[in-house]
């Protein structure tokens, strides 16, 4: 299944603009259950995702990337929509990340192998608060919370940038990234761990070289550097 939808995209985006209707037109398409996933009651592809049909466009989106265009106002060229719920006529945006396709395959692989409980598998779905507050607050590394929480690298990407969860975001402590150092102060030497989750940060698009920077307490040329595999290139 691909989406080499960016034109529609722009299109739908500017068409929102100046039809805010457009948005309960959705949503009488959509059946909302309290503390599960919201369906899309619409047409259903053979690919299982639900699509939107706009008639004034003379075209149809996914309804799942509707949904995320809604609630962020956002959707990166190249990159999907994915579900952490599994379940792909679900429009719920907490239940939708971003990700490559990479990422796409490799929550596959891991919701294939995970025996638990559907519930449990549901990373996105099932955090509680507490444990959001604590991948806000945590030093470990994404890849750490990822294993930690079980639930994908992208998607503790996006908790930490403030693309989902934002009830919870003004405790998101973030933008003074713990690692900064003071002014003057030489730059920190990065593991390879680091660097590996830089690259993966990057391809993300949620993460600009410079907020990458700033996170990792290193300048935007040395991100820019490790991205476009100028240095560490054995990794
Ligand atoms: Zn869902």
């Amino acid at each position: 299944m691909a989406f080499p939808d960016h034109g529609i995209v722009i299109r739908v985006l500017d068409f929102l603009e100046s039809n805010p209707d457009l948005e309960e037109r959705f949503f009488r398409k959509v059946r909302k259950y309290s503390h599960g996933c919201w369906t899309f009651t619409g047409s259903r592809g053979g690919d299982g995702y639900g699509y939107f049909f706009i008639p004034e466009l003379k075209c149809q989106i996914a309804a799942h990337r509707f949904s995320y265009l809604l609630e962020y106002g956002v959707l990166p060229e190249g990159l999907l929509v994915l579900h952490e719920c599994d379940n792909k006529p679900c429009v719920r945006p907490d239940h939708l990340f971003l990700g490559t396709w990479k990422d796409n395959m490799v929550d596959k692989t891991n919701k294939g192998r995970n025996n638990a409980p559907a519930g449990m598998r549901n990373g996105g779905a099932c955090l509680t608060d507490s444990q959001v507050m604590e991948i806000f607050s945590s030093t470990s590394t994404v890849i750490q919370l990822s294993e930690k929480f079980g639930i994908s690298r992208s998607h503790v990407s996006a908790i930490r940038c403030g693309h989902v969860w934002k009830h919870l975001q003004h405790f998101n402590d973030r933008s003074k990234p713990k690692r900064k150092l003071p002014v003057g102060a030489t730059l920190s030497k990065l593991v390879e761990d680091e660097v590996l989750e830089i690259r993966h940060l990057h391809s993300t698009g949620l993460w600009t070289y410079r907020s990458l920077g700033e996170e990792f307490a290193v300048s935007e040329i040395t991100v820019a550097n490790i991205c476009k595999r100028r240095t560490w290139k054995h990794i």
